[in-house]
């Protein structure tokens, strides 16, 4: 029988409220322990352990926290342990799943679980979703696939997948990328697959760092404040543009950006989360395009991409190879 090493960070999946009700709870309340015995016929998937890593909302979880996960699961990694599963908040879930997905240095699958509904809900949909993750982290066809995501009886990539939904169970997504497979009780089924390098195959070492470089974004909007733009360029080492569209935004917002004399990486995304984000000719070198990744993501590459250089041609490589 595999061993799965389930890690908890919180979130609703540990939430609590009152009787029934989905909408009024607080996440991050219930223990691993809790959490594993709730799920009835997951002993028969594998042998399960749990650590509690966090006990808090995903919006609170920082970037010294992400570093902390992703060693801890490399440490475990070399012990006999053949698969993980991350329980974890669904606010911030996708960028927690992507750094692991550019951090940890495992073949070993490494799932990433959470859910819509407390514990105390009427039909909470968290024990089902981590019947499903720890039945996928058991299951030999996930080993090398890179970070997974299970959610709601579908298997999702970290990079390609995002939270689509403020509170329906079928909450993850790959949008344009779909599903890289189905779950049906603990039958895995694959159907697709990343093509983005990751895990192994990543230049990103973590094991030093204590802290993550730091990365602002900023949502562009109509008659959007060039001002903010100045607040994260002054006090970021670069910048996430969300812009319209195709990584759009105004004359103002353009000629603020382009009369900074300290040039620093500006990642050009788009606010829509779904398309490719394509290089303008005419662009200055220190802009980059995101390509597919949403702002989220594209901040998470941008730190670890700033852990390894400054050079906007260097920078841009990453963002074709991640
Ligand atoms: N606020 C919660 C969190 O991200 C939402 C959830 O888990 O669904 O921690």
């Amino acid at each position: 029988m595999k061993k799965i090493m389930i890690l908890a960070v919180g979130g609703t999946i540990a939430g609590k409220g009152q009787a029934g009700k989905s909408a009024e709870y607080k996440p991050g309340q219930a223990s691993v322990q809790e959490i594993i015995d709730s799920v009835p016929g997951i002993e028969k998937l594998a042998e399960v352990q749990g650590k509690q890593f966090l006990n808090t909302a995903s919006d609170n979880v920082t970037s010294k926290n992400l570093i902390d996960l992703a060693n801890e699961i490399n440490k475990l990694a070399k012990e006999d342990i053949d698969g993980f599963v991350v329980t974890h908040g669904t606010d911030t879930l996708e960028e927690t799943a992507y750094f692991l997905n550019l951090t940890v240095k495992t073949n070993k699958p490494v799932v990433v679980v959470g859910s819509m509904r407390p514990a105390t809900a009427i039909s909470a949909d968290g024990p089902m979703n981590l019947y499903q993750a720890v039945a996928l982290a058991a299951h030999d066809d996930a080993v090398g696939k890179g970070v997974l995501i299970a959610f709601s009886d579908s298997i999702v990539g970290a990079r390609e997948g995002q939270k689509i939904n403020t509170f329906r169970t079928d909450a993850f997504d790959g949008r344009d990328f779909g599903v890289f497979g189905y779950l049906h009780d603990d039958n895995v089924y694959f159907i697709n697959q990343s093509t983005k390098k990751h895990t192994v195959d990543t230049e990103f070492d973590v094991s030093e760092l204590t802290d993550l470089p730091k990365v602002g974004i900023a949502y562009f909007h109509l008659d959007a404040d060039v001002k903010i733009l100045d607040y994260i360029y002054k006090n970021s080492e670069a910048i996430v543009i969300a812009g319209a569209g195709n990584g759009g935004a105004s004359k103002d917002w353009g000629m603020k950006l382009k009369k900074k004399k300290e040039k620093k990486p500006i990642v050009s995304c788009s606010r829509i989360g779904n398309g490719y984000v394509s290089k303008r000719a005419k662009s200055p070198e220190n802009y980059i395009n995101s390509g597919t990744l949403n702002p989220q993501k594209a901040r998470i590459l941008l730190q670890l991409a700033l852990t390894k250089t400054k050079d906007f041609a260097e920078i841009l490589r990453m963002f074709q190879t991640y």
